[in-house]
């Protein structure tokens, strides 16, 4: 444990295999308790923690060895971009300041100039000046970037998000509790 300020940190360090070399896992304490973001985390302090997790490979340490080491296509580069974007507009501060509304405007901004598959990455551009980052608090982030997936979903013929289950799927999970 390493104090770096107020905040307290874990700092962990840990092989992967011998190819990759040492990954670097940085989480704030404070968040983890009510953070399912944080989970996959905590559960690894814990299987680390547990003698029995020394002697045979733990599910999560599987998980990891067996984790796809290959450059991304444009689905599964979608799933994972997806996946980032819904969880930052989902934690979002519900009153952010104008410095927070600046940078997370930009930062959508600078994926979609950048966005490594050249036609999504022109689509998003127009996609985000016709309709630009609603950035007044978290639910309106949410729900203007389901709007946007939406757009994405419709032109690849794919079904609608029912918007006002996002915050469902990105941050509580789902109300039956199957996500618990
Ligand atoms: C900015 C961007 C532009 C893209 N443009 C293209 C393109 O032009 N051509 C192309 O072939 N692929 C494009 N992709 C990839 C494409 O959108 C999908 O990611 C990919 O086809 C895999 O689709 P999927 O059905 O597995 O789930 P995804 O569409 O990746 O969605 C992941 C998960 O998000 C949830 N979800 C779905 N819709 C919504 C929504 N509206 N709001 C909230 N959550 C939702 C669902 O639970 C789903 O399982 C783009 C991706 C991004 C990030």
């Amino acid at each position: 444990m390493k104090n770096w300020g107020s905040q307290s940190l874990i700092v962990v360090k840990y092989l992967k295999d011998g190819r990759t070399g040492g990954k670097m896992a940085l989480m704030n304490t404070r968040l983890l308790s009510n953070c399912k973001a944080c989970v996959a985390f905590k559960r690894w302090i814990t299987e680390r923690k547990s003698d029995k997790s020394k002697e045979k490979p733990s599910s999560l340490t599987e998980e990891l060895e067996n984790h796809n080491e290959c450059p991304l296509d444009t689905r599964q580069l979608g799933i994972a971009t997806w996946s980032l974007l819904h969880s930052m507009a989902a934690y979002f501060p519900e009153n952010p300041t104008e410095i927070e509304r600046e940078e997370i405007a930009c930062m959508f901004h600078i994926i979609a100039k950048y966005y490594p598959c050249n036609i999504c990455a022109k689509d998003f551009q127009e996609d985000i000046k016709a309709m630009p980052p609603e950035t007044e608090s978290g639910e309106k982030l949410s729900q203007w970037l389901c709007k946007l997936h939406n757009k994405v979903n419709k032109k690849l013929g794919k079904p609608m998000f029912d918007c006002s289950r996002v915050i469902e799927r990105w941050k509580d999970g789902w109300k039956d509790g199957s996500c618990d």
